[in-house]
């Protein structure tokens, strides 16, 4: 797993060191990144039992649902092309039910069926930076014309059937925050109510640090430097999508791995999105659907997946966010401006 660098940047994790005893911090390697685990308040022994289990969780969802090594899930998108019926493997069938949900509350711009689209632009593989040449026309209006979507699998009880031969599932918008999740159900099972989980820069908070809340700092997509800072309620979960991530250049022009579903083309509204949800799940493909979103979307999208909170960097630099968000992040720099559009 090379690819960690890129998102130890984007978000930084600021807490102050005085519970220090107390705060018991690891790093694992997965789902290409560095996943940061702070307890607060666990002795060093259940602490050590608690991440023994987190590696291992970690360990069975990259062999779930990694997009391009061999895995279940590639092992589901072979069946789903043949579009012959099949029993689906129940650890994907609740990624699939809820990711066709966000599809729909996303108007289709969270679509995790365009695997052959993110895997055309390059993207299926460890270091996209070094790629040298972007796909045709052609080959991505073939791709835009058969329209592969949520849609288009059949779901009756466990039994399921692919009605597109371009279907190609890929989660890499959402298993993360879905993961997280995970790691937060297996913290609290152990009785652990004080934790933040950070997979590069996407983070879960539960409880609280001694009797501060968990305070999280926000990069900022195109200065390389801090944007601003919040602190996490008990038990939410802050997720940012951003162009600044895994992308490549070509004849000066940058491309990176946020695809809008409509054009076949990466994202070009904004530099990045960050949201707050109770769920990872959620708010991981709130913040990707967001960043495909046209400004005139982002109200609309984020309500209907019930967001309350949206921050939005645009193309030009600007900051966007509602009301709630306004209120609680904390710029560094107090001469930027903040505009703020309101009560989601
Ligand atoms: P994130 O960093 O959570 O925004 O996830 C980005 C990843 O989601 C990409 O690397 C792709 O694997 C996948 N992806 C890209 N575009 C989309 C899209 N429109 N809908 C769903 N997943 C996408
Ligand atoms: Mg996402």
């Amino acid at each position: 797993m090379k690819r960690l660098i890129y998102s130890i940047f984007s978000i930084l994790l600021l807490f102050g060191c005085s519970d220090s005893k107390q705060v018991y911090t690891r790093q694992v390697l997965s789902f290409g990144t560095q996943i940061d685990v702070t307890l607060f308040g666990v002795k060093p022994s259940k602490a050590d039992e608690a991440i023994q289990e987190i590696e291992t969780q970690l360990d069975v969802m990259h062999s779930q649902w990694h997009a391009w090594q061999k895995s279940t899930l590639t092992d589901l998108n072979d069946k789903l092309r043949k579009g012959e019926p099949f029993e689906v493997n129940p650890t994907l069938l609740p990624l699939i039910l809820q990711s066709q949900q966000l599809y729909t509350q996303s108007n289709g711009l969270f679509n995790p069926a365009i695997g052959k689209l993110i895997e055309l632009w390059g993207f299926y593989k460890d270091n996209p930076e070094d790629n040298q040449s972007i796909p045709s026309k052609e080959d991505i209006d073939s791709l835009l014309k058969s329209n592969p979507n949520m849609m288009d699998i059949r779901i009756s009880g466990t039994e399921l059937t692919g009605f597109n031969q371009d279907l190609q599932i890929d989660f890499g918008g959402y298993a993360k925050g879905f993961g997280v999740d995970r790691l937060v159900e297996l913290l609290k099972a152990q009785g652990i109510n004080n934790a933040l989980i950070n997979a590069g820069g996407d983070i879960r908070g539960i409880g609280f640090v001694g009797d501060r809340p968990w305070r999280i700092a926000i990069q900022h997509p195109i200065k390389d430097k801090t944007l601003g800072w919040i602190e996490l309620e008990d038990d939410e979960s802050i997720f940012t999508s951003g162009d600044y991530r895994r992308k490549y250049s070509v004849d000066g022009k940058q491309y990176h791995h946020i695809i809008d579903p409509r054009t076949g083309y990466p994202s070009e509204h904004a530099h990045s999105v960050t949201v707050i949800h109770p769920s990872g799940a959620i708010a991981d493909a709130a913040a990707t659907a967001l960043m495909v979103a046209k400004p005139s979307e982002w109200f609309d999208i984020a309500r209907r997946i019930g967001l309350n909170h949206l921050l939005v960097v645009d193309k030009d630099g600007q900051l966007y966010s509602d009301q709630l968000f306004a209120e609680r992040i904390v710029l560094i720099d107090h001469s930027q401006i903040i505009n703020n559009l309101g009560s989601l």
